[in-house]
C-alpha cells in the first residue's frame, strides 16, 4: 500500500471517529496559505486522547503553525486548564490566535512568539506548576534542546510527545547529515539515557497515513 491507500484508511477512521467540526475546518481553511504540515486528524485525535488520559490541566506545545494541534489539545483541557504554545513566526501565530478564538478556546490558549529556545526560559519562570503534557513539533534540529526543557518542565506521571521522529525511515541512518535527522537522533540518545536512568519510560510508534510514513516518540516521566 502507498500514501494513497493509507490516506483512504485514514479517511475511513477519521470520518467515523473524528468528525470535522466548523472550527477545525475553518482553521485549516485559514491556514491554507501556510505549509500543510499540521498533524493529521487522527494524530490530533491521539493528542486529545492522551491529554485526557493524563488528566492534563497544563500543556506546553512547541510549534503552533496555525493552531490545529493546539485546538485538539486545548479541547481536552478542563475549563481552568492552560495551553502555552510556542511559535517562531508572527504570521503563523496571528492565524493560530484567530483560529483558537474561532474555536472558543482563547481563554485556555496562549501563543508566544519567538524562537522556542529563547522563549522557554520565560515559560519556565512564569508557570507555578509543571506541565502534564509537552508536545514537541517545531524545527527538528532543535529537538535535543526541546527535550531538555521538556524533562525540566514535565511533572512525574506526565507525558512528552515528539512528532516526526521517523521521517520516512531517515532516522535509522547513522550517516545522515540532515539537520532534522541529526537533531532527532541526538534527542533519541538523550531519551535513551533518561530511560537507562529510570527517569523516563519511552517508546516510538511508526505511523503511516495521509502524511506519509513517519512516527512519534512517547515518553512517560517517572
Ligand atoms: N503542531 C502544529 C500542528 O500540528 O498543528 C504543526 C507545527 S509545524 C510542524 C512547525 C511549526 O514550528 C511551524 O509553524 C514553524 O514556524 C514553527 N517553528 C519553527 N522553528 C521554530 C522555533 N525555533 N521556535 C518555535 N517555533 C518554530
Amino acid at each position: 500500500m502507498d500514501t494513497e491507500g493509507w490516506t483512504e484508511v485514514d479517511r475511513y477512521f477519521a470520518d467515523r471517529l473524528r468528525p470535522r467540526d466548523h472550527a477545525l475546518t475553518e482553521a485549516v481553511a485559514a491556514g491554507s496559505e501556510l505549509p500543510q504540515i499540521q498533524v493529521s486528524d487522527l494524530l490530533g485525535g491521539l493528542l486529545g486522547v492522551l491529554a485526557r488520559t493524563v488528566s492534563a490541566r497544563r500543556i506546553l506545545e512547541v510549534g503552533t503553525l496555525f493552531g490545529f494541534s493546539a485546538i485538539h489539545l486545548a479541547r481536552a483541557l478542563p475549563l481552568d486548564g492552560r495551553l502555552i504554545s510556542l511559535e517562531y513566526s508572527p504570521e503563523h501565530a496571528r492565524i493560530a490566535r484567530e483560529n483558537i478564538e474561532r474555536a472558543g478556546l482563547q481563554d485556555l490558549v496562549e501563543v508566544r512568539v519567538g524562537a522556542a529556545l529563547d522563549t522557554l526560559p520565560g515559560v519556565a519562570a512564569d508557570i507555578d506548576a509543571p506541565f502534564d503534557l509537552v508536545f514537541v513539533d517545531a524545527d527538528k534540529q532543535n529537538n535535543p534542546g526541546y527535550l531538555d526543557w521538556a524533562l525540566r518542565l514535565t511533572r512525574p506521571g506526565g507525558l512528552i510527545i515528539v512528532d516526526n521522529v521517523v521521517r520516512g525511515g531517515a532516522v535509522a541512518d547513522p550517516d545522515s547529515d540532515r539537520p532534522d535527522v541529526r537533531g532527532t537522533r541526538t534527542m533519541v540518545d538523550a531519551v535513551a539515557t533518561a530511560v537507562a536512568e529510570q527517569r523516563l519510560d519511552a517508546t516510538a510508534l511508526q505511523t503511516v497515513g495521509s502524511k506519509g510514513y513517519d512516527g512519534i516518540l512517547l515518553a512517560y516521566v517517572r
